[in-house]
C-alpha cells in the first residue's frame, strides 16, 4: 500500500513509526509543511523560559533520523494544498523550490494539528512584537526578542495552558508579565473555587491578572493593548494564546464532514466521511469518554495514541478509539494544576446532574518534612460513577490525577476508591492516600 500521511508533528509521526514496524512492505510517505518534524512542542515554553537550554533537545527526532531508523519517506517544507478523493491523489507544494506535483495514495492519513487563533482585533497588524506559540520558528522568534530586546513588561492575553505556561517562564526570565483573560478565570478544565487558589499563587509570583476583561485594540505598533473595560497596558512584548482551531481547511476543501468547531468528523476507527482517509490529533472532534458526546480535546495523549491506533487498524487490527477524557496538567510556578474527565461547568451546560466532594489532604504524611496541603475535587453521580477529578498544590497533585484517571477508564466507582492499595511509607504518602479520602467522604 502507498500510505501518504499530512502532518509530521505528534500524530503524524506516531502514526508512520508504528505503521513501519507493522509492516516492512507498505509505502510510507510524510508530509511535514514546517522545517523540522517530530519537535516537542510541550516542551517549547521551557525554552522560552531557559529552563530548557539547549535548543537541540526539543528536536525529538530529525528527518533523517527518521528516513533512515524508519525507513520514511519524510519530505518537509512541503504543504499539502488540495486532496482529490476521485482519483486519491494530493496536491504538494514544495516551499523551498515552489514545485507543485500530485502524489497518488491508496490511504490517506490527516494529522494537521490545529492552529493558535488570531481574531482581527483593530491594530493587530501593525504590533511589532505580539507573538503566538505553536512550533519551534514561533519558539525562536519570542526567544531571540526576550534575549536581544530585554523586554520589560508583557502581556500575555488567554490564561489557558499556553498562555499560563508562557506568564511562568516569563518571568522566569525577569519579564513582568499581565495576563489578561476574558472568563472570570485561568484553566477552563478545573471549576472557579479551584481556579481561585492558582490565581492567588500567579499572584504571588508577580503575574498581575486582569479577568473579565477582553482585547479591544492594539496602539502605538503594539506597544499598548487597551481592553473592553477601557483600562489601557503599556508592554514591550504580547504573546496571544487564547486558544486553537483545528486545521480543517484542507479536509472541508475535499468536502469531507467536519463536526465540532470546525473539526474533522471521524468514526471509532478515526476513519473520516471517506473510508480511504482517516483524521488523528488535534484536527478532529473526539466524544467524552466519560458522557459520549461530541468535544473537542486537543492534547499529547491522545494525538498520540490515535496515531499508533489508525496504524494498528490500517494493519487490519480491531482497534477502536474509545474517547477522550481530557486528562490535564500544567505547572504555574510552585503548584500543579492538573484535571481528567468532566468539570462542573461541563456538566451543567449539558444539564447532567451530579455530586461533588472537597478533600484538602496532605500530600504526605504530616510528621515527614516537606508535606503540603493540596485541594482535590470529585464530580460524580448518585450510583457513584465517577465524572472527573480537579486537584491543585505543590506535591503529589499528578499521581491523585493519574490514579483516579485510571479508575474511570476501569470502570470504578466511588465505593471503589477506598479500596484502592496505594504505595505508602512517609515520604510518599499516607496510609489513607488522598485518593482513598475522596473516595470515603464520597461514599
Ligand atoms: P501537531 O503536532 O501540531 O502537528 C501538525 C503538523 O501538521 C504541523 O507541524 C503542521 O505544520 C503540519 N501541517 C498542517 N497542515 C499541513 C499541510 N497541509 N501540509 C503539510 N503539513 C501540514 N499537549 C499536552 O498534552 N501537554 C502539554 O504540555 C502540551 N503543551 C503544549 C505547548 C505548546 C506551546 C503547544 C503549541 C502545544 C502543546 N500541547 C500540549 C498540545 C500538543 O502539542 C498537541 O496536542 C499535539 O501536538 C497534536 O498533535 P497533532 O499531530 O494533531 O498536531
Amino acid at each position: 500500500k502507498k500510505i501518504v500521511i499530512v502532518g509530521g508533528v505528534a500524530g503524524g509521526a506516531s502514526a508512520a513509526a508504528r505503521l513501519r514496524r507493522l509492516s516492512e512492505k507498505d509505502e510510507i510517505i510524510m508530509f511535514e509543511r514546517g522545517e523540522y518534524i517530530s519537535f516537542a512542542n510541550c516542551g517549547l515554553p521551557y525554552y522560552i523560559g531557559d529552563v530548557i537550554q539547549e535548543r537541540s533537545k526539543l528536536l525529538v527526532q530529525t528527518v533523517d533520523g527518521m528516513s533512515k531508523r524508519f525507513r520514511i519517506d519524510v519530505r518537509n517544507l512541503s504543504e499539502v494544498t488540495a486532496i482529490h478523493r476521485e482519483r486519491k491523489t494530493v496536491t504538494v507544494r514544495n516551499l523551498q523550490t515552489n514545485e507543485q506535483y500530485e502524489q497518488p495514495y491508496d490511504v490517506l492519513i490527516l494529522s494537521p494539528g490545529a492552529k493558535p487563533i488570531v481574531p482581527p482585533i483593530p491594530g493587530i497588524d501593525q504590533a511589532k512584537a505580539l507573538f503566538t506559540l505553536r512550533n519551534v520558528p514561533d519558539t525562536d522568534r519570542i526567544r531571540s526578542f526576550v534575549d536581544d530586546e530585554k523586554p520589560k513588561r508583557a502581556v500575555v492575553i488567554g490564561g489557558g495552558f499556553i498562555g499560563v505556561e508562557m506568564a511562568e517562564n516569563l518571568t522566569e526570565r525577569g519579564v513582568h508579565v499581565t495576563l489578561v483573560e476574558m472568563a472570570n478565570q485561568v484553566m477552563a478544565p478545573i471549576d472557579y473555587e479551584m481556579a481561585a487558589i492558582v490565581h492567588t499563587h500567579m499572584k504571588e509570583h508577580g503575574v498581575e491578572l486582569i479577568l473579565e476583561d477582553g482585547v479591544q485594540a492594539f496602539e502605538n505598533e503594539g506597544r499598548r493593548v487597551v481592553l473592553k473595560s477601557g483600562r489601557a497596558i503599556d508592554t514591550d512584548m504580547i504573546i496571544l494564546a487564547i486558544g486553537v482551531q483545528p486545521e480543517s481547511q484542507l479536509a472541508k476543501e475535499a468536502g469531507l464532514e467536519l463536526g465540532f468547531r470546525g473539526a474533522i468528523k471521524v468514526n471509532e476507527h478515526l476513519q473520516t466521511s471517506d473510508p480511504n482517509i482517516f483524521a488523528i490529533g488535534d484536527a478532529i472532534e473526539v466524544k467524552s469518554y466519560v458522557y459520549g458526546f461530541e468535544t473537542f480535546v486537543p492534547l499529547a495523549w491522545p494525538a498520540n495514541r490515535q496515531g499508533r491506533l489508525v496504524a494498528d487498524y490500517i494493519n487490519g487490527r480491531d482497534v477502536k478509539y474509545n474517547g477522550t477524557l481530557g486528562t490535564s496538567i500544567v505547572k504555574v510556578f510552585h503548584m500543579t494544576v492538573a484535571a481528567t474527565g468532566l468539570n462542573e461547568k461541563v456538566l451543567k451546560h449539558h444539564g447532567i446532574d451530579y455530586e461533588v466532594v472537597h478533600v484538602h489532604p496532605m500530600s504526605h504524611a504530616s510528621y515527614y518534612p516537606g508535606a503540603t496541603q493540596m485541594t482535590l475535587k470529585l464530580i460524580f453521580d448518585r450510583q457513584g460513577r465517577i465524572y472527573g477529578v480537579q486537584a491543585v498544590g505543590q506535591d503529589g497533585v499528578d499521581k491523585r490525577i493519574d490514579v483516579i484517571a485510571t479508575a474511570i477508564k476501569g470502570g470504578l466507582t466511588v465505593y471503589d476508591l477506598p479500596d484502592l492499595e496505594l504505595a505508602y511509607a512517609p515520604p510518599f504518602s499516607s496510609a489513607k492516600d488522598p485518593v482513598n479520602m475522596a473516595g470515603y467522604v464520597a461514599s
